[in-house]
């Protein structure tokens, strides 16, 4: 049952094999001038920022969606990728690494770069390893800086919350904060917890980035909306109240099951309509209440 559990889960991060990917959309948002958020396929966050110095990319996508982003990159800039920042190991954020950073120094923590090193099993599939241009080639285990276009842009692990290796990427001067999947805007996240997440580190990452930035910082997540300061911290009560809400029922004795046939976050059931439902969050956070 465990097996089948993390193969159902690993499907959706495969990225759609359904869609007809010469389709997708990709809307681009200016957030400041040279610093774009692209939403690829209405699901997951590209970050482009561009400048005299050349062109530097948050997370790649898909494999599948690849050309389509370069080609949208290539419309905001005939600037060449210099340096491509994977947030995290998953295949929804370093798929298209291949394409996009094909030219690029690739910055990630080192979880990152030996997971694409490997050959990957998901099911019956096995996706082979990435070629080494592919792989992070500069690696992050702390924190670090770059000056880039004349912005200043903090790099810093937030260990144990959605994965072992997530960064999260600050740009001083325009007040913006990339998040990677540390935020599901308006969802319930996924906890990949095979790969070194954990539900209530997930929780204290989050309030460690609300009392980190400034009020006016504009967030961005690797899914669903951009947010502002407010938006964070309702989504982390929301959360928060899930959590007693779920512990609650424990404590009265109720089982997985029984929480999952009362809908005890039915209050909540809009935050199940992305990837993770009520049910799997319930299944997320009880072991670890
Ligand atoms: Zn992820």
């Amino acid at each position: 049952m465990k097996k089948l559990l993390v193969i159902l889960l690993m499907i959706p991060l495969l990225g759609f094999s359904q869609r007809d990917w010469s389709k997708i959309e990709i809307d681009t948002t200016e957030l400041t001038p040279g610093l774009h958020r692209l939403f690829v396929a209405n699901a997951v966050s590209v970050v482009v920022f561009h400048g005299d110095d050349g062109t530097l990319v948050i997370d790649a996508a898909y494999e599948q969606s690849a050309e389509r982003l370069m080609g949208k990159i290539m419309n905001l800039t005939d600037q060449p990728v210099k340096y491509l920042i994977n947030t995290h190991l998953h295949a929804d954020h370093t798929g298209g690494n291949k394409l996009i950073g094909r030219e690029a120094d690739i910055i990630a923590h080192p979880t990152v770069k030996e997971f694409l090193s490997q050959e990957q099993r998901r099911g019956d599939n096995i996706i082979p390893a990435f070629p080494e241009y592919a792989v992070p080639n500069i690696l992050v285990d702390d924190n670090m800086d770059l000056e880039f276009n004349g912005e200043r842009i903090q790099i810093t692990h937030l260990p144990g919350g959605h994965t072992e290796g997530d960064l999260i990427v600050y740009f001083q001067e325009a007040n913006v904060a990339v998040l990677g999947d540390l935020l599901f805007a308006g969802f319930f996240p996924f906890v990949d917890t095979n790969n070194g997440g954990h539900p209530v580190q997930f929780m204290e990452n989050v309030e460690r980035i609300i009392n980190l930035f400034p009020a006016e910082v504009t967030f961005i997540g690797g899914h669903g909306p951009i947010f502002n300061h407010d938006d964070l911290q309702n989504w982390h009560n929301d959360l928060a109240q899930t959590f007693a809400v779920v512990r609650e029922a424990r404590d009265r004795g109720l089982s997985i099951e029984e929480m999952k046939n009362q809908r005890i976050l039915k209050k909540w059931e809009e935050m199940g309509n992305f990837f993770i439902t009520e049910d799997r969050w319930i299944e997320t956070i009880y072991p670890y209440l």
